[in-house]
């Protein structure tokens, strides 16, 4: 199948494990397997997450309705819903004019366009910040943050398309940070400022990646067997039926885990495009 956009989530799939990659979003398979047990407490997770976001950008375009609120009845939404109104990284953000909430952006790469969607851009006195909502149950590393693709292609897709965002410039890359906020590690933020030679070096990658994707002849399955723990298509590698319990997997690949269970815009966005 002809494939015409990438995303972060597409590009770390091809990282990952290009024949995860291929399974995915080539073959167009949906999950033939639970990803991680216990499944029913995970697709709770993921529900939540998804409505702690559609609270998130209620709230911060000004339409947050009472009935919404009345809908984070939870125990985990209330708890995230409260961290958010009373972090001291987000106060004020509300009041600021260049604020642009679920915003998506697009660029040309290589023979493809590679689309984002950000939780948030705030921009103020020139300053241009990157808003991502994390509802993760561990607070990852932040060397494993700083190599993930979304880190790399949200920053650098804010470069080369959002002039629209800055009256028509393109933003400098020191113009441009990047904060993880997790709904439960509050106090935890991870930043990640940005700088004209990890632009170049991250644009250098991404065009590197897709210049791979258009020309792969073969997707070999990946050497890590520890990312078939959680993988939804063990079944057909062969690499396992059971979902591995994410607890027994490493502490990152609990993580990993979580984005695999996350069908987020983007990949929606990659069906309809
Ligand atoms: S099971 Fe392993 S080899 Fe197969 S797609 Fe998933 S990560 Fe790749």
């Amino acid at each position: 199948m002809q494939l015409n956009t990438l995303s972060q989530s597409s590009l770390q799939d091809y990282v990952d494990c290009a024949r995860r990659f291929q399974l995915r979003y080539l073959d167009r398979l949906s999950y033939p397997a639970i990803e991680s047990e216990p499944a029913l407490e995970n697709e709770k997770h993921q529900q939540e997450g998804e409505y702690f976001h559609r609270l998130a950008q209620q709230h911060l375009i000004g339409i947050l309705s009472e009935q919404t609120t009345k809908l984070a009845n939870t125990a985990n939404l209330q708890r995230w819903w409260e961290n958010f109104l009373n972090s001291k990284d987000l106060s004020g953000l509300r009041e600021l004019t260049g604020l642009h909430a679920e915003a998506t952006l697009s660029a040309p790469l290589g023979k493809f366009r590679l689309l984002a969607k950000y939780d948030l851009i705030a921009i103020e006195n020139g300053k241009a910040t990157i808003y991502d909502w994390k509802t993760y149950r561990k607070r990852p590393r932040n060397e494993w943050l700083s190599a993930r693709m979304q880190t790399r292609v949200y920053r650098a897709l804010l470069v080369s398309a959002g002039a629209h965002l800055n009256n028509g410039q393109p933003f400098e890359p020191e113009q441009i940070e990047m904060i993880y906020w997790f709904a439960d590690f509050p106090n935890e933020p991870a930043r990640f400022a940005y700088t004209s030679a990890q632009y170049k070096r991250d644009w250098d990658l991404l065009t590197k990646l897709a210049d791979e994707i258009a020309s792969a002849s073969s997707h070999p399955l990946t050497d890590d067997r520890q990312k078939c723990a959680y993988c939804p298509y063990r079944s057909y590698c062969e690499r396992g039926v059971r979902a591995g319990a994410i607890d027994q997997a490493d502490p990152q690949g609990e993580t990993e885990a979580e984005e695999l269970f996350d069908v987020n815009f983007e990949q929606i966005g990659e069906i309809e495009f």
